[in-house]
Parts: C-alpha cells; structure tokens; sequence
C-alpha cells in the first residue's frame, strides 16, 4: 500500500515526506493475540498536524520516532494522526465486545493509553504513563489502512458532521480541552497565538459563553482569520518586538486589554504560542483573581517574571495537555453536531478556506505544492479515495 512516511536514513539537511510503497497492516490474533482489540481502518480524510510539520521541518519529536522505530527494526514511520476512516476488518475481541463491523466510520483518539498505570486507573488516561503517539511513537493514518486499538475509536455520524471538519475532531479536542478548563461563561477572555489551535479556541470559547475575546499575533493573516471567526478585537505585535528574546512581558499589549477590561484585565488568558515573553505577557493581562491556560509549549527553560504577584494577586495557571478520553470528544461532537453554533461551518468555511487551497489527494502526493500549502494555510486536509 501507498503511506507518506519519515524515512529514518534521513534528517539532518532533509525535509518533508515520502510516498512508499509499504507492506499494509494485518490482523494476525494466531501471531499476535493483542490483535484482537484492534481493527484495520480505511482512511477518507486526514489532518496535516502542526506536529507533522514540525516533522516535516526536522524541529520536533525526533528522539520519540527515532527511539519507537529501534524497537520495531524498521526504517521507517507512517506519520499522521488526525483520522476520519472506514473500518474495514475486526479483530475479534473489537467486534465482540466493541461491536465495531466493516463499514463503521470512526475517527481516533491519537494517543493510545495503556490502561494500565496509574493514571489511566484514576481516569486521567490523557496523561497515561505508558502511551505510544500514532504517526509518531507507532504507525499511522497517512496510509491507505492503518491497524488502530479499538478502545481509541470513536464513532462518527457523517450525516451529522461534514467528512473534512470530521478528520480535524482530534486537534479541535485540543482546544475543548483547554476551554473546559475553567467556567468561560460571561467571561472576557484573551487568546495569544491565533494558531490552528489557537483559531479553534476562538470558535469554542464563544460558544462555551465568552462574551469579548480578544486576539494576540505577530502574524496579520492569523488576525484576519480569527477576525472571520468572531474575534471581538485583535491586537497585532509588530515582528520586530517579538523577535526579542527577552521573557519580559509586552506592557503595551498588557495595557491594551486591560483597558477593554474595566482596567483590570481578562478573566481567562490563553497562552497558545508557546513564547516566553507571551506567557508573562498573558499573566500581566489577566485579573486579579483569573486563569491563564497553557498550552503552548517550547522546549527548555522558561522564566515567570513577577512571580509573587502571580500569588498574591491569585492568578491560577492550568496545563492542558491532549483531550481527556473521552469527555473532550463527547463535548466536541455535540458542538459540531449543534446547529445553534455554527461551528462546523465556520470550520469548512473560514479554517479550511471551503477546501480551496487546503484539500489534497492523497494518491497525487506533491510535496512542493504540500509545503507551499502547509506553510499559507492553518489546517490543510489528505483526501483519499
Ligand atoms: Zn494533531
Ligand atoms: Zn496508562
């Protein structure tokens, strides 16, 4: 079968994905008993993952792939893990306590949880001890089947949910999760970084209740997306302060929301450009007594200025990391399913550009015009047939 992989003979001074010919998944429960969980599914459409791109670019996960790849003495990873599919065989345990049948069209919690540890006991299985991450630490959906466990599955109404806003559940999770951290109802909230994940938060926040939300970027066309998508104000950071490295934050920006604030600031700051200077400056920004959420992510060391202030003013930070399994996938379907919302469209619409410049075949796989494509729009989409 054909799968966009990461050759692992190459990384230094290389980019991008290769199309290869790959023997297909099997399930073999004679060889392999654990196969009886699992099912073969055919996939219809995929999401390009920032963390794909960070593949594509050589700048991330590459000890997580390199490690993962030892083991299994392969070559090679098929990337990709943001799934819309069709089950196409089941194992026997998938079928029999699952009831999973060929033709099923599910989509695909990436990381898969052991259910073993600790974690995964108290039900906190997103921050499992023991997980692989599909399309990274075990093969993935940019492929034309992939062998997936059938308790990471989660059924999808195509009559209800549009196929390519279906194949992007798993990162619109990602901004579910980090709007449920906190009550955002009524509430003023500040997004830095209008980034896809940033962009879907625009969406949820306001539909989870938040009256003025107010958008940080260095990049215009970030801005102009989110403005399509409801943004009450946006706030444009000149390139040039941002490539300060200072950690120190922007004041200018600080000052901006707290004036649209009643003086004081957001009641909810997300930080979702994994900056140093924008965390500080998603802290100044928010109230005495608020919640800033995390979610970007740099690697190294960060510095927190100010810091008793954070205390004595009680400002609570919160980590989002993944989607709870599968509470974060419930509430996601329902706010696409919603009519109410409109979330789903505004998705197709604005997000995905109504397919234009963002949708591509997988078969005809053109890596010059994909990285064109990866690098101008926020989500692009493989379609297979
Ligand atoms: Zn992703
Ligand atoms: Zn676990």
């Amino acid at each position: 079968m054909k799968a966009l992989v990461l050759d692992t003979n190459e990384w230094e001074n290389t980019k991008g994905m290769k199309l290869l010919d790959v023997p297909p998944p099997e399930l073999d429960e004679v060889r392999c008993p654990e196969d009886a969980n699992k099912c073969i599914i055919k996939p219809l459409y995929t999401g390009f993952c920032g963390s794909d791109k960070g593949i594509w670019f050589r700048h991330a996960f590459k000890d997580m792939i390199f490690d993962s790849i030892h083991q299994e003495a392969k070559s090679y990873r098929i990337c990709g893990h943001e799934l819309l599919g069709e089950i196409v065989e089941t194992g026997s345990y998938a079928k029999s306590h699952y009831g999973y049948k060929p033709g099923d069209i599910v989509a695909t919690e990436s990381h898969i949880f052991c259910g073993r540890c600790h974690q995964c006991k108290i039900g906190d299985a997103h921050v499992c001890s023991d997980h692989l991450i599909i399309g990274i630490s075990t093969d993935g959906c940019f492929a034309e089947q992939v062998k997936l466990p059938a308790k990471e599955l989660w059924p999808t109404d195509l009559d209800k949910i549009r196929p390519e806003v279906a194949a992007i559940q798993e990162p619109l999770g990602n901004a579910v999760h980090a709007c449920s951290r906190v009550d955002l109802r009524g509430k003023t909230v500040a997004i830095f970084g209008c980034g896809t994940i940033g962009l879907f938060t625009v969406l949820v926040a306001r539909a989870m209740g938040a009256t003025t939300i107010i958008g940080i970027d260095p990049d215009k066309n970030n801005l102009k997306i989110a403005e399509e998508l409801g943004l009450d104000s946006s706030l444009h950071i000149p390139l040039n302060r941002t490539q300060n490295p200072t950690p120190s934050p922007d004041l200018e920006i600080a000052e901006k929301i707290r004036q649209q604030c009643f003086g004081e600031g957001v009641d909810v700051a997300f930080e979702m450009s994994g900056s140093n200077q924008a965390l500080n400056t998603a802290i100044a920004s928010t109230r005495a007594g608020g919640d800033i959420i995390l979610f970007g992510i740099s690697s190294g060391d960060y510095t927190l200025t100010d810091f008793q202030n954070i205390i004595l003013l009680g400002k609570s930070m919160h980590s989002v990391v993944g989607r709870k399994v599968f509470q974060t996938w419930y509430i996601a379907s329902n706010l696409l399913m919603s009519q109410g919302h409109s979330l789903q469209d505004k998705i197709y619409e604005v997000i995905l550009n109504r397919g234009v410049g963002t949708l591509f075949p997988f078969k005809d796989f053109n890596p010059t015009e994909f990285e064109k494509a990866i690098t101008s729009h926020p989500k692009i989409v493989l379609k297979y047939d």
